[in-house]
Protein backbone atom coordinates (compact mmCIF):
# COMPACT_ATOMS: atom_id res chain seq x y z
CA UNK A 1 0.00 0.00 0.00
CA UNK A 2 1.90 3.05 -0.90
CA UNK A 3 -0.83 5.83 -1.48
CA UNK A 4 -0.83 6.99 -4.69
CA UNK A 5 -4.11 9.62 -4.75
CA UNK A 6 -5.79 10.18 -8.43
CA UNK A 7 -8.19 12.44 -9.04
CA UNK A 8 -10.12 13.10 -11.75
CA UNK A 9 -12.48 15.32 -13.46
CA UNK A 10 -13.81 16.28 -9.49
CA UNK A 11 -17.36 17.84 -9.74
CA UNK A 12 -19.40 19.10 -6.63
CA UNK A 13 -22.54 20.63 -6.33
CA UNK A 14 -24.14 21.51 -3.00
CA UNK A 15 -27.71 22.32 -3.41
CA UNK A 16 -27.24 23.62 -7.11
CA UNK A 17 -24.24 25.45 -6.35
CA UNK A 18 -21.00 24.40 -8.20
CA UNK A 19 -18.36 24.35 -5.54
CA UNK A 20 -16.06 21.93 -7.71
CA UNK A 21 -15.97 21.79 -11.69
CA UNK A 22 -13.55 19.55 -13.37
CA UNK A 23 -10.72 18.85 -10.45
CA UNK A 24 -7.58 17.08 -11.60
CA UNK A 25 -4.83 16.41 -9.28
CA UNK A 26 -2.37 13.53 -8.47
CA UNK A 27 -0.30 12.59 -5.18
CA UNK A 28 2.40 10.56 -5.58
CA UNK A 29 4.26 8.83 -2.77
CA UNK A 30 7.48 11.01 -1.44
CA UNK A 31 5.24 14.00 -2.28
CA UNK A 32 4.24 16.91 -0.39
CA UNK A 33 1.56 18.81 -2.37
CA UNK A 34 -0.13 22.35 -0.71
CA UNK A 35 -2.83 23.20 -1.88
CA UNK A 36 -3.57 26.96 -1.79
CA UNK A 37 -6.44 29.45 -2.93
CA UNK A 38 -8.51 32.25 -1.67
CA UNK A 39 -11.28 32.07 1.26
CA UNK A 40 -14.22 29.64 -0.65
CA UNK A 41 -12.27 28.49 -3.58
CA UNK A 42 -12.84 24.89 -2.70
CA UNK A 43 -10.36 23.44 -0.72
CA UNK A 44 -11.94 21.86 2.32
CA UNK A 45 -14.19 20.84 -0.27
CA UNK A 46 -11.65 19.07 -2.37
CA UNK A 47 -9.54 17.51 0.37
CA UNK A 48 -13.29 15.71 2.04
CA UNK A 49 -13.26 14.54 -1.55
CA UNK A 50 -10.07 13.24 -1.58
CA UNK A 51 -10.26 11.75 1.83
CA UNK A 52 -13.49 9.78 0.38
CA UNK A 53 -16.23 11.74 3.11
CA UNK A 54 -17.69 13.49 0.33
CA UNK A 55 -18.97 11.99 -2.90
CA UNK A 56 -18.33 13.99 -5.72
CA UNK A 57 -21.54 14.77 -7.69
CA UNK A 58 -18.96 13.98 -11.17
CA UNK A 59 -15.43 12.63 -11.55
CA UNK A 60 -13.50 9.44 -9.92
CA UNK A 61 -10.81 9.83 -6.80
CA UNK A 62 -8.66 6.76 -6.92
CA UNK A 63 -6.23 5.40 -4.14
CA UNK A 64 -3.22 3.15 -5.50
CA UNK A 65 -5.49 2.39 -8.42
CA UNK A 66 -8.78 1.57 -6.50
CA UNK A 67 -11.66 3.79 -6.23
CA UNK A 68 -12.28 4.93 -2.90
CA UNK A 69 -15.61 3.94 -2.92
CA UNK A 70 -14.00 0.48 -3.19
CA UNK A 71 -12.41 0.68 0.50
CA UNK A 72 -14.08 -0.36 3.52
CA UNK A 73 -14.43 2.70 6.52
CA UNK A 74 -11.47 0.63 8.30
CA UNK A 75 -9.36 -0.23 5.77
CA UNK A 76 -9.40 3.66 4.48
CA UNK A 77 -8.61 4.67 8.17
CA UNK A 78 -5.83 2.84 7.98
CA UNK A 79 -4.12 4.23 4.77
CA UNK A 80 -5.55 7.84 5.01
CA UNK A 81 -5.07 10.39 7.91
CA UNK A 82 -7.31 13.65 7.64
CA UNK A 83 -6.41 16.80 9.96
CA UNK A 84 -10.00 18.58 9.49
CA UNK A 85 -9.66 22.72 9.55
CA UNK A 86 -12.39 22.90 12.53
CA UNK A 87 -10.78 20.26 15.32
CA UNK A 88 -13.61 18.67 16.52
CA UNK A 89 -14.08 19.40 20.55
CA UNK A 90 -13.70 16.21 22.29
CA UNK A 91 -15.15 16.83 25.50
CA UNK A 92 -14.17 14.76 28.25
CA UNK A 93 -11.13 13.25 26.60
CA UNK A 94 -7.76 14.02 27.51
CA UNK A 95 -5.07 15.20 24.99
CA UNK A 96 -3.69 11.64 25.27
CA UNK A 97 -6.24 9.17 24.52
CA UNK A 98 -7.05 12.02 21.29
CA UNK A 99 -3.63 11.20 20.33
CA UNK A 100 -4.64 7.45 21.09
CA UNK A 101 -7.77 7.48 18.77
CA UNK A 102 -5.01 7.61 15.89
CA UNK A 103 -4.84 4.02 16.73
CA UNK A 104 -8.39 3.07 16.52
CA UNK A 105 -7.60 0.99 12.76
CA UNK A 106 -4.99 -0.99 13.67
CA UNK A 107 -6.87 -2.50 16.89
CA UNK A 108 -6.78 -6.16 16.78
CA UNK A 109 -3.71 -6.24 14.69
CA UNK A 110 -0.06 -6.73 14.84
CA UNK A 111 0.48 -3.18 14.51
CA UNK A 112 -2.04 -2.92 17.89
CA UNK A 113 1.62 -3.68 19.98
CA UNK A 114 3.37 -0.57 18.69
CA UNK A 115 0.80 1.78 20.27
CA UNK A 116 2.28 3.49 23.19
CA UNK A 117 5.51 3.79 21.36
CA UNK A 118 3.51 5.52 18.57
CA UNK A 119 1.30 7.86 20.25
CA UNK A 120 4.84 8.81 22.28
CA UNK A 121 6.53 9.56 19.18
CA UNK A 122 3.75 11.47 17.68
CA UNK A 123 3.24 13.74 20.60
CA UNK A 124 7.02 14.43 20.61
CA UNK A 125 6.90 15.30 17.21
CA UNK A 126 4.16 17.94 17.17
CA UNK A 127 5.58 19.35 20.29
CA UNK A 128 2.77 18.60 23.26
CA UNK A 129 3.95 15.81 25.20
CA UNK A 130 3.46 18.32 27.92
CA UNK A 131 -0.24 18.65 27.19
CA UNK A 132 -1.10 15.33 27.27
CA UNK A 133 -2.90 15.12 30.46
CA UNK A 134 -4.77 18.47 29.77
CA UNK A 135 -8.46 18.17 29.25
CA UNK A 136 -8.42 18.82 24.96
CA UNK A 137 -11.06 22.12 25.43
CA UNK A 138 -8.99 23.42 27.77
CA UNK A 139 -6.16 23.52 24.89
CA UNK A 140 -5.54 26.82 23.54
CA UNK A 141 -6.22 26.41 19.53
CA UNK A 142 -2.93 25.64 18.11
CA UNK A 143 -2.27 23.51 20.82
CA UNK A 144 -5.78 21.57 20.04
CA UNK A 145 -4.57 21.56 16.27
CA UNK A 146 -1.11 20.11 17.31
CA UNK A 147 -3.12 17.96 19.46
CA UNK A 148 -5.30 16.53 16.42
CA UNK A 149 -1.80 16.63 14.12
CA UNK A 150 -0.66 13.97 16.65
CA UNK A 151 -3.12 11.82 16.29
CA UNK A 152 -3.37 11.71 12.51
CA UNK A 153 0.26 10.72 12.56
CA UNK A 154 -0.11 7.93 15.47
CA UNK A 155 -2.43 6.65 12.67
CA UNK A 156 0.35 5.98 10.58
CA UNK A 157 -1.26 6.57 7.09
CA UNK A 158 0.50 6.85 3.90
CA UNK A 159 -1.53 9.60 2.94
CA UNK A 160 -1.77 12.42 4.73
CA UNK A 161 -4.67 15.37 4.13
CA UNK A 162 -3.99 18.09 6.42
CA UNK A 163 -6.67 21.48 6.33
CA UNK A 164 -4.70 24.35 7.40
CA UNK A 165 -2.64 22.93 10.18
CA UNK A 166 -0.85 25.84 10.71
CA UNK A 167 -4.00 27.98 11.06
CA UNK A 168 -3.71 28.67 14.58
CA UNK A 169 0.24 28.22 15.26
CA UNK A 170 3.00 30.46 16.28
CA UNK A 171 6.42 30.87 14.36
CA UNK A 172 8.01 27.97 15.64
CA UNK A 173 5.67 25.57 15.50
CA UNK A 174 4.25 26.97 12.04
CA UNK A 175 7.80 25.47 10.90
CA UNK A 176 7.73 22.47 13.06
CA UNK A 177 4.35 20.54 11.63
CA UNK A 178 5.40 21.99 8.03
CA UNK A 179 8.90 19.89 8.82
CA UNK A 180 7.05 17.11 10.18
CA UNK A 181 4.86 16.64 7.34
CA UNK A 182 8.02 17.15 5.24
CA UNK A 183 9.53 14.38 7.02
CA UNK A 184 6.34 12.06 6.49
CA UNK A 185 6.63 12.54 2.86
CA UNK A 186 10.13 11.55 2.85
CA UNK A 187 9.55 8.88 4.51
CA UNK A 188 7.18 8.03 1.74
CA UNK A 189 3.54 9.31 2.58
CA UNK A 190 2.01 11.29 -0.26
CA UNK A 191 0.78 14.53 1.75
CA UNK A 192 -1.51 17.19 1.01
CA UNK A 193 -1.30 20.37 2.87
CA UNK A 194 -3.92 23.07 2.68
CA UNK A 195 -1.98 26.50 3.49
CA UNK A 196 -3.06 30.12 3.75
CA UNK A 197 0.63 31.30 3.97
CA UNK A 198 2.21 31.40 0.52
CA UNK A 199 5.53 31.57 1.28
CA UNK A 200 5.37 28.43 3.65
CA UNK A 201 4.55 26.53 0.59
CA UNK A 202 6.68 28.01 -1.68
CA UNK A 203 9.43 26.75 1.30
CA UNK A 204 7.91 23.01 2.23
CA UNK A 205 5.69 21.98 -1.07
CA UNK A 206 6.95 20.14 -4.35
CA UNK A 207 4.12 21.28 -5.83
CA UNK A 208 1.23 24.03 -5.35
CA UNK A 209 -1.64 23.32 -6.60
CA UNK A 210 -4.06 26.52 -6.76
CA UNK A 211 -7.80 26.15 -6.40
CA UNK A 212 -10.35 29.77 -7.35
CA UNK A 213 -13.69 29.25 -8.04
CA UNK A 214 -13.71 25.95 -7.93
CA UNK A 215 -11.01 24.70 -9.92
CA UNK A 216 -7.43 24.48 -10.74
CA UNK A 217 -5.96 27.75 -12.47
CA UNK A 218 -2.26 26.33 -11.87
CA UNK A 219 -0.06 23.12 -10.60
CA UNK A 220 3.64 22.78 -10.36
CA UNK A 221 6.71 23.75 -8.91
CA UNK A 222 6.82 26.66 -6.82
CA UNK A 223 8.81 28.35 -8.83
CA UNK A 224 6.32 27.82 -11.71
CA UNK A 225 3.38 28.42 -9.92
CA UNK A 226 3.91 31.39 -7.47
CA UNK A 227 3.66 34.66 -10.04
CA UNK A 228 3.22 37.58 -8.61
CA UNK A 229 0.93 37.86 -12.42
CA UNK A 230 -1.16 34.57 -11.28
CA UNK A 231 -1.46 35.28 -7.32
CA UNK A 232 -2.41 38.87 -8.09
CA UNK A 233 -5.20 37.68 -9.89
CA UNK A 234 -6.80 34.91 -8.00
CA UNK A 235 -6.32 36.81 -4.76
CA UNK A 236 -7.90 40.17 -6.30
CA UNK A 237 -4.78 42.19 -4.34
CA UNK A 238 -1.15 42.39 -5.84
CA UNK A 239 1.75 40.46 -4.64
CA UNK A 240 5.71 40.58 -5.13
CA UNK A 241 7.51 37.35 -5.08
CA UNK A 242 10.80 37.76 -3.44
CA UNK A 243 13.88 35.25 -3.35
CA UNK A 244 14.82 35.02 0.01
CA UNK A 245 17.36 32.52 1.67
CA UNK A 246 16.96 30.46 -1.60
CA UNK A 247 13.01 30.02 -1.45
CA UNK A 248 10.41 32.56 -2.26
CA UNK A 249 8.99 34.86 -0.25
CA UNK A 250 5.17 36.09 -1.01
CA UNK A 251 4.15 39.87 0.15
CA UNK A 252 1.51 41.39 -0.47
CA UNK A 253 1.89 44.55 -1.60
CA UNK A 254 1.16 47.63 0.79
CA UNK A 255 0.81 51.31 0.84
CA UNK A 256 2.94 52.63 2.85
CA UNK A 257 2.49 53.85 6.42
CA UNK A 258 1.06 56.76 7.42
CA UNK A 259 4.03 59.10 9.17
CA UNK A 260 4.87 58.99 12.67
CA UNK A 261 2.68 60.84 15.63
CA UNK A 262 5.42 63.93 15.43
CA UNK A 263 4.00 64.93 11.75
CA UNK A 264 0.53 65.90 13.65
CA UNK A 265 2.06 67.30 16.76
CA UNK A 266 3.62 71.07 16.52
CA UNK A 267 7.04 71.81 17.82
CA UNK A 268 5.41 73.62 21.09
CA UNK A 269 3.53 70.35 21.96
CA UNK A 270 7.01 68.75 22.20
CA UNK A 271 8.50 68.35 25.62
CA UNK A 272 12.21 69.97 24.90
CA UNK A 273 13.25 67.56 27.85
CA UNK A 274 11.29 64.40 28.20
CA UNK A 275 11.09 62.49 31.71
CA UNK A 276 13.24 59.81 31.53
P1 LIG B 1 -12.23 26.84 1.20
O1 LIG B 1 -11.85 25.70 2.08
O2 LIG B 1 -11.39 26.98 -0.03
O3 LIG B 1 -12.29 28.15 1.94
P2 LIG B 1 -14.76 25.42 1.01
O4 LIG B 1 -14.40 24.18 0.29
O5 LIG B 1 -14.96 25.31 2.49
O6 LIG B 1 -13.71 26.57 0.66
O7 LIG B 1 -16.08 26.00 0.39
C1 LIG B 1 -16.18 26.33 -1.00
C2 LIG B 1 -17.49 27.01 -1.26
O8 LIG B 1 -18.54 26.08 -1.09
C3 LIG B 1 -17.79 28.16 -0.31
O9 LIG B 1 -18.41 29.19 -1.03
C4 LIG B 1 -18.72 27.55 0.70
O10 LIG B 1 -19.55 28.53 1.26
C5 LIG B 1 -19.47 26.54 -0.14
N1 LIG B 1 -19.92 25.38 0.62
C6 LIG B 1 -19.14 24.46 1.18
N2 LIG B 1 -19.88 23.51 1.81
C7 LIG B 1 -21.17 23.88 1.63
C8 LIG B 1 -22.42 23.33 2.04
N3 LIG B 1 -22.49 22.19 2.74
N4 LIG B 1 -23.56 23.99 1.66
C9 LIG B 1 -23.49 25.12 0.93
N5 LIG B 1 -22.34 25.68 0.51
C10 LIG B 1 -21.20 25.08 0.86
MG1 LIG C 1 -11.33 25.57 4.04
Amino acid sequence: MSGRLEARGLGVRIDGARILDGVDLDVAPGELVALVGPNGAGKSTLLAALAGDLEPTEGTVTLDGRGLRAYRARELARVRGVLLQQQRLAFGFRAREVVAMGRAPWHGTDAEDRDAEVVAAATSRTDVAHLVDRLFPTLSGGEQARVSFARVLAQEPRLLLLDEPTAALDLQHQEGVLAVARAEAADGAAVVVVLHDLSLAAAYADRVCVLADGRVRAVGTPREVLRADLLGDVYRHPVDVVEHGGHLVVIPVRSPRASPRTSTVTESEEDPCPAV
